[in-house]
């Protein structure tokens, strides 16, 4: 099990060392050729009671996205299918909800695990908070995954989010484990949080006797009217160095280049993708944040010569 210390010493080495130590791991445990391809589907968008700092969807904060009403099976059905068709074998539900609520709108949702599973693809959802009997209605129904974010360290959290504790989300991520749905678990970068942060975020993670199977790495991207618009944009080698870092302590994590890729050039992701990121998201908009176009995501795939990852892949034996 390894240190803070130990995450320390692996996140300041020389960057390119790093990067060539991520990058040997990752080919030992993954097709480095392979990306996976991932769509996040806003199924119920803003109206949300929480205070996240970052989140357009707040209910609290003036920003350009309003409440809307839950979406129809069908219409997430069709754009499952057509997030399958371009490429995606993970499709993710996203609700902007404290927490799951025993209603219609929850039979919906356990619906749409259903219908988008049967289609050969891995499913998760990021609801908010989960009861026991809920995580095992989900599971039945087929879920893979449970996205539920610890976004930083305890104490940088305590300054992002009021409305809900540390141990709240990792409460949750217990339930989600002892239900056998895969965790998803990641960190958003450029808050205004310190390298020490991010590394504890880390170790937070390797603390768990399950390593996560999945690991989302954002990089802020400032959302006028949210508390946190004013923060200038992260340097790309900070989201290089955690990426890398990621890798060498999670070998065999699926790590995902999530928000913040529109700000980056072919180049910025080849390094990523070189320091052990593995799958992207491919969707108009990530939640509510502008995302590349599947058509140049395309033109990268071709240029860097990768293919899309199949569902349920469980990388190099
Ligand atoms: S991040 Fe999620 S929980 Fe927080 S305000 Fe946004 S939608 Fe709500």
């Amino acid at each position: 099990m390894k240190t803070l210390d130990n995450l320390i010493h692996i996140h300041d080495q020389p960057l390119l060392e790093l990067i060539a130590q991520a990058h040997s791991i990752h080919s030992i445990y993954h097709n480095r050729q392979e990306i996976q391809v991932c769509s996040l589907i806003s199924i119920k968008t803003g109206g949300c009671p929480e205070d996240c700092k970052y989140c357009a969807q707040s209910s609290r904060y003036q920003t350009s996205t309003s409440a809307q009403p839950m979406m129809s099976t069908q219409q997430v059905l069709l754009l499952a299918q057509t997030a399958v068709a371009q490429g995606a074998t993970r499709v993710c539900l996203g609700a902007a909800w404290r927490e799951i609520r025993e209603n219609k709108q929850f039979d919906q949702v356990v619906q749409m695990v259903k219908s988008i599973t049967d289609l050969g693809i891995e499913v998760c959802c990021t609801l908010g908070m989960v009861q026991p009997h809920q995580a095992e209605r989900l599971k039945a129904a087929g879920l893979y995954a449970y996205n539920h974010n610890l976004d930083s360290s305890e104490s940088f959290y305590k300054t992002i989010i009021t409305t809900r504790s540390y141990q709240d989300r990792l409460k949750t991520l217990d339930i989600i484990e002892q239900a056998g749905i895969t965790v998803c678990c990641g960190a958003i970068l450029g808050m205004g949080e310190t390298k020490l942060d991010r590394l504890q975020f880390l170790h937070t993670l390797s603390q768990r006797t399950n390593p996560p199977e999945s690991i989302p790495i954002n990089r802020l991207a400032a959302i006028p009217g949210t508390p946190l618009e004013k923060q200038p944009l992260l340097s790309i080698w900070e989201v290089i160095r955690m990426i890398a870092t990621t890798r060498v302590i999670f070998p065999n994590a699926m790590v995902r280049l999530s928000a913040g890729r529109l700000e980056m050039t072919q180049e910025q992701h080849a390094l990523c993708f070189l320091a052990g990121a593995n799958s992207i998201f491919s969707c108009e908009r990530l939640l509510t944040i502008a995302n590349p176009s599947a058509d140049s995501d395309t033109e990268l795939f071709e240029l860097l010569g990768l293919k899309r990852r199949p569902a349920f892949s469980k990388g190099n034996p």
